[in-house]
């Protein structure tokens, strides 16, 4: 099991800074019984001029705040107050790239009523940037997505992820690297924790919104293939057309920029380092310890 704290470790807590060992959480509310609470997760990176910046702070913050309202659990944080806090908790652990992780959670009540109050928390620990630069062999999953008729799914829910676990842990057990999950309809949604791009004949396909969690990170690809000029879209496939594809890969705040070796055992046309996933890879580490870098040295 990895190591996320130490004695040391300071957390944030409710507007405080508290020693991680130390900190206490109520055992009889709706977040661990029934896995009701929101979180985030977000990276910070010590940046080419040596500072930390948390990538797409404000991005994330907003989407707690919007999971929190979807699940009708009180918020009265604000962004900035929250980002500042980040910080501190970043320099009071002494670290630049790390995984950040605030979680929004409910008091003590065992009943399904609305809360009048929430709590928050955020931690942070270590992680090397950019570590996942093996190829992933992918596993279609067993598993569906929930059903956005039962659940909130744009909100980053902590109930959501049993989904994920199951289907990670399926893939893992099988020999997998990952899990990729079709929505109700049959239609290609998502990993466990990121989005799916593929490319075809020099263009990126994605799922559209509707049946998965709308990534920064999959903003963030979108916004740069704006930049280099290459042509994404948005829309609805099956399995059958992703086996086709010329390449693909995942994205999201932990994975980063992810290629793959094969989907179910068959693998892509494209070797990884001449797709345009490779290209946004590198656009994507670039702008993330905010190097200025340039579409011609890119292309
Ligand atoms: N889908 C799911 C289910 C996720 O948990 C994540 C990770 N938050 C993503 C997609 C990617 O989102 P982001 O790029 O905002 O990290």
């Amino acid at each position: 099991m990895a190591t996320y704290y130490n004695e040391n470790t300071v957390l944030y807590l409710n507007g405080e800074f508290v020693k991680a060992s130390e900190a206490k959480i109520d055992l009889y509310g709706q977040s661990l019984h029934y896995g009701y609470a929101v979180f985030e997760g977000i990276r910070s990176y010590k940046t080419v001029n040596g500072k930390t910046k948390i990538f797409k702070e404000v991005e994330h913050f907003e989407r707690l705040k919007k999971s929190a309202l979807a699940l009708n659990l009180p918020y009265s944080y604000n962004t900035q107050e929250l980002i500042d806090a980040t910080y501190q908790v970043l320099e009071k652990n002494n670290i630049q790239d790390a995984y950040i992780r605030p979680l929004v959670f409910a008091p003590a009540n065992m009943s399904f009523s609305k809360n009048t109050e929430s709590y928050i928390t955020i931690e942070a620990w270590q992680m090397q940037p950019f570590l996942g630069e093996k190829l992933l062999r992918v596993m279609t999953s067993s598993f569906e997505r929930p059903n956005p008729k039962g659940f909130k799914i744009e909100a980053k829910a902590a109930g959501h992820y049993v989904n994920s676990i199951l289907a990670s842990q399926e893939a893992k057990e099988k020999g997998y690297d990952e899990a990729l999950l079709n929505d109700m309809n049959g239609n290609i949604a998502e990993a466990p924790g990121a989005n799916v791009f593929f490319e075809k004949d020099g263009k990126l396909f994605t799922p559209a919104t509707g049946n998965i969690l709308p990534g920064i990170t999959r903003a963030t690809v979108i916004e740069i293939c704006k930049e280099l000029d290459i042509p994404v879209e948005e829309k609805q496939f099956k399995t059958a057309e992703l086996k086709q594809a010329d390449a693909a890969f995942f994205c999201g705040t932990a994975a980063e920029v992810i290629g793959w070796e094969s989907l179910d055992g068959s693998t892509f046309k494209k070797n990884w380092n001449d797709s345009l996933g490779k290209l946004i890879q590198d656009a994507y580490k670039a702008r993330v310890i905010e190097t200025p870098m340039l579409k011609e040295a890119l292309i």
